[in-house]
């Protein structure tokens, strides 16, 4: 169908054309709805101007109590309404079925809706909810195996999602946090690095995701002073392999990509947003940037729906213990348990506004399904510096910190039993350190109605205790 075709019916400039296309869209309509065996919500009489089409082509119409001059202008102006009808309908389903930005596409027959989209429809037709409604879509999510691969699992599989995992190959399988939130029998596995550009692309290829959610990355800042050249390939060039393979397999693919407020390089004290500009201060932050900007520009270029989330540091108990959140409750919990160690930290005084990466990913899914594209700032407005998280964690699990010294020879002990709980090791400092980070996530609160849940006293809270009740039960902390 053309657009020209529907132009002059729907204007109805020709009669003839009117008569011409009047039935093969009837007969469309008929073949998607019962594809998908969806009632006509648009139209509760279009079964009745159908079936008076089809009774006046059998000449049965005499008897039509509508004031009309003649069968055929009647028959035209049935047609019309079926016309209409069936396009509007038909335009109703597709609205429902794909992005805001596809539909034009779609009303001018240049783009197919898959029917398991549509089927999507016809279950929200039917009365059932969302959950049951979505239950086709195909999610591939890089980075399954990292923290937040494991919460968006989570929150993806209960919103009734296929669910492809996108794992690197390792030597042993190192599925814990999966395993921990009780995903990981649900998720489909992949194999998928982001240094291959054709793995990626037979990848996408074969599964036709609807959503791409890329998280997978050298994702830790201290590492990327060792290794900038790998982080740059995979952190900056893996995101722009990703985009590229979505860009030619299909741009209709929702793109996540999981950009940093390590790019704002913690130059300002202020809160910041999507407009402050960026000013990366390590390896990871200017792959970082790379990527984000890559995101938008496949947007504003080729029109995909390619958000990038800045979300600021957020934590669980499923974080890496290689970031200094973690590596505090997991060192003071093992310390707690009776372990013979001390915590070695670095840079006591640096800022972070730290949330809990539970609420964080309902922010990257609410973006996914937001009608428009965009980047947004996810953060909880509360700033503490690692000093205080020490404090807050020492406090949940029982001890109280006693300071001495300063720089480099500071150490805390523990009043009660005078036993050495923190000291400084410079192997801690960074080349550049980023020294405060506080987000400002009035759009996110605005657009995407997102808000986070857990406080920093939550979330050290949270922490602690799984971590000493790991302790406890002997096992390794991972
Ligand atoms: P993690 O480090 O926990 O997870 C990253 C995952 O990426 C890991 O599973 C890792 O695999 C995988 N990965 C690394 N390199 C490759 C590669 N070359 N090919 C394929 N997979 C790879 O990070 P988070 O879950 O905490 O973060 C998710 C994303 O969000 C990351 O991109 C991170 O940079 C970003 N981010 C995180 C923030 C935070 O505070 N957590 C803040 C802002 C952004 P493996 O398990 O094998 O190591
Ligand atoms: P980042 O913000 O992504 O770099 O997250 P990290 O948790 O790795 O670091 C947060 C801040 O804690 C940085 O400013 C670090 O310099 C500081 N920090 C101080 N001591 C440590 C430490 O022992 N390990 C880590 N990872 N960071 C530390």
């Amino acid at each position: 169908m053309s657009t020209t075709n529907f132009d002059r019916i729907v204007e109805g400039d020709s009669h003839a054309e009117l008569l011409a296309h009047g039935g093969m869209y009837h007969d469309l309509f008929k073949f998607q709805t019962n594809a998908i065996g969806f009632a006509p919500q648009a139209s509760p009489d279009f079964h009745d101007q159908a079936q008076d089409v089809r009774a006046m082509d059998q000449g049965r119409h005499e008897r039509d109590q509508v004031n009309t001059t003649s069968r055929q202008e009647k028959r035209v102006r049935i047609v019309t309404k079926v016309v209409r009808d069936t396009r509007y309908a038909t335009f109703q389903m597709a609205a429902l079925a794909v992005p805001r930005d596809e539909r034009k596409a779609v009303w001018c027959g240049q783009k197919d809706v898959p029917l398991r989209r549509l089927a999507a429809i016809r279950a929200a037709a039917n009365g059932q909810d969302d959950r049951q409604a979505m239950a086709k879509k195909k999610a591939l999510v890089t980075g399954i195996l990292g923290q937040d691969g494991a919460y968006l699992a989570k929150r993806l599989l209960e919103g009734g999602y296929e669910v492809y995992g996108a794992a690197r190959r390792s030597s042993s399988w190192n599925s814990w946090r999966l395993r921990d939130l009780g995903v990981e029998q649900h998720i489909k596995f992949e194999y998928f690095e982001l240094l291959e550009y054709e793995n990626m692309r037979r990848l996408i290829d074969r599964l036709r995701p609807d959503e791409v959610y890329n998280l997978a990355a050298q994702s830790f800042v201290a590492s990327s002073f060792e290794q900038p050249l790998y982080t740059a390939d995979a952190d900056a060039m893996g995101v722009l392999r990703l985009l590229e393979v979505c860009r030619g397999i299909d741009t209709g693919i929702r793109f996540y990509q999981a950009s940093s407020s390590e790019m704002y390089g913690g130059v300002s004290p202020a809160a910041l947003n999507e407009n402050t500009p960026f000013h990366p201060r390590s390896p990871y932050a200017v792959a970082k940037t790379f990527g984000h900007h890559a995101t938008v520009n496949y947007r504003e270029s080729y029109g995909m729906h390619a958000s990038a989330g800045i979300l600021f540091n957020h934590e669980s108990p499923l974080r890496g213990r290689e970031f200094v959140t973690r590596k505090i409750t997991s060192v003071l919990a093992e310390m707690k348990a009776g372990a013979p160690t001390t915590l070695q930290l670095g840079n006591l005084e640096a800022k972070r506004d730290w949330g809990f990466a539970g609420d964080y990913v309902e922010a990257i899914h609410l973006m996914v399904r937001a009608d428009k594209a965009d980047d947004y700032v996810v953060a909880t407005g509360q700033i503490c510096s690692v000093r205080d998280f020490v404090i807050a964690a020492a406090a949940a699990l029982g001890f109280e910190l006693d300071w001495s010294g300063s720089g480099v020879d500071e150490k805390a002990h523990d009043r009660k039993t005078g036993k050495l709980i923190v000291e400084i090791s410079p192997e801690f400092f960074r080349p550049a350190e980023v020294h405060t980070l506080l987000g400002d996530a009035s759009k996110a609160r605005r657009e995407l109605g997102w808000a986070p849940k857990v406080d920093f006293e939550g979330l050290v809270t949270m922490m602690a205790r799984a971590d000493y009740d790991r302790a406890m039960s002997g096992k390794q902390l991972m």
